[in-house]
């Protein structure tokens, strides 16, 4: 029996990683630009810090953690919990008050597989801790647009305000009041989240409970005057950047760190999952988990949805050659003083490769094909005596001779001023 990777835990193939190496690339190219640092943080961790930072009666750790009950330990869900601990275990804001940061790897979370949802997926995640400037959030938010347009991809940007620990008590009260008075045609899952988690009840996907939302009131117009000052001060920003985005009153996002500012950036061509990246500012959460009283935004951006749309909206980046020069030796003599040229010219950092079972050159001239090589180097045990090869230009299909060396030092040289 063949042993096959588990439901929702994908590989990525070779040529796909190149894919994704481009995205990681120019998402680091760009966190860069905006002053953000790499942090590395570990895969498991202890299972309260999930609880005591995303929720109780969210979806994610209600139903969908990869714990280790006996252990205590749960794989993350998601980056933000474990940067915040990693930030207040090292005192990083004694360091610099403002603290950018971005990490990039996998995340966990057992939900339903489907296209764009996997068990097993990536990350983008950026935060930026210690300010509660709207200016912050409005460039964080350029930086996530200026991501997906340098990638080449279309997006639609929703923001919201969902308040603060002062004005979301009160408008949570109301909101029960309401869905209580609807509490009939709501579907089961928000009969419950009325009680537990009623935001919640705003954003549900079935079309009753969404024709009960539109009556629900409206966080947006119950925010305090703080708040909404904020709000109105992040939009002033992305106006002055010509950052174009709607107002979504419904956007409540899934975790309950979130404070004030929440935004998404959505698409209609990845079928039933439309978020592409999302985040929001996280002002409680710091002290929350025992840290300094200190204010942060961040989004996080998932590195397969990225994939798909760069694939399916005709984006995906041309790549390059993946091998420099491929040799191909036809005859004895010919391999032994090419397997020491291809040694010199890897020392060089040339990317060169050869073959070993003396086949003919025209299943030589397709393994070089297949290595995508930029030129070929064609040397049987005649042009050795002669001292000349032949090299091949693979995209112009031009051949030249080229003067071979005893000790192949000074082809080696030519080689790697031809090649580069
Ligand atoms: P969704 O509504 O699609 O479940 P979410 O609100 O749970 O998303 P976040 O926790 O905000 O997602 O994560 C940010 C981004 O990470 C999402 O916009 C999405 O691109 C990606 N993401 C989240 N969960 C998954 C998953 N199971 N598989 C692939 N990507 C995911
Ligand atoms: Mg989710």
């Amino acid at each position: 029996m063949k042993i096959q990777a588990i439901n929702g835990f994908k590989d990525i193939l070779p040529e796909n990683v190149l894919l994704w190496q481009h995205i990681e690339k120019k998402a680091r190219e760009v966190f860069q630009r905006f002053g953000l640092r790499e942090i590395r943080i570990p895969i498991l961790e202890k299972t309260e810090l999930f609880v005591r930072s995303i929720g109780e009666a969210t979806d994610v750790v209600e139903k969908e953690m990869y714990t280790f009950p006996e252990a205590g330990l749960t794989m993350r869900p998601e980056a933000t919990a474990g940067i915040m601990r990693a930030f207040i275990e090292h005192g990083l804001h004694v360091q610099q008050p403002i603290q950018r940061l971005y990490a990039i790897g996998p995340m966990f979370r057992h939900e339903r597989p489907q296209k764009g949802r996997q068990r097993q997926f990536h990350q983008l995640d950026t935060e930026i801790i210690g300010s509660v400037d709207p200016q912050i959030d409005a460039e964080l938010i350029s930086m996530g647009q200026m991501l997906l347009d340098e990638l080449g991809i279309t997006t639609s940007l929703e923001i919201n305000s969902i308040g603060c620990s002062q004005c979301r008590p009160p408008y949570r009260q109301k909101l029960v009041s309401f869905l209580e008075s609807r509490h009939d045609d709501l579907c089961e899952d928000c009969k419950r989240r009325t009680y537990t988690n009623p935001l919640r009840v705003l954003d549900c996907k079935k079309s009753t409970c969404r024709e009960i939302a539109k009556d629900a009131p409206s966080l947006l117009e119950e925010v305090c005057d703080n708040c909404k000052g904020h709000f109105n001060q992040v939009q002033a920003s992305l106006d002055r950047m010509g950052i174009t985005y709607t107002l979504n009153r419904f956007m409540v996002r899934g975790l309950d760190y979130y404070t004030q500012t929440t935004f998404e950036f959505l698409t209609d061509d990845l079928g039933a999952q439309s978020a592409v990246g999302a985040g929001g500012r996280y002002d409680g959460l710091i002290e929350q988990l025992g840290g300094p009283a200190l204010p942060g935004i961040g989004f996080a951006m998932g590195m397969e949805r990225l994939a798909l749309l760069l694939e399916q909206q005709n984006n995906r980046p041309h790549m390059d050659s993946e091998m420099d020069l491929f040799l191909a030796a036809l005859g004895p003599q010919s391999m032994d003083y090419c397997e020491t040229l291809v040694h010199k010219l890897r020392k060089k950092g040339i990317r060169a490769a050869m073959d070993y079972s003396g086949r003919s050159l025209k299943a030589q001239m397709k393994q070089a094909n297949r290595f995508k090589a930029s030129f070929t180097l064609i040397i049987g045990d005649n042009e050795l005596l002669e001292q000349t090869g032949i090299i091949r230009n693979m995209s112009t299909q031009e051949q030249q001779p080229i003067g071979l060396d005893t000790n192949t030092d000074q082809l080696s040289n030519v080689l790697a001023e031809i090649v580069r």
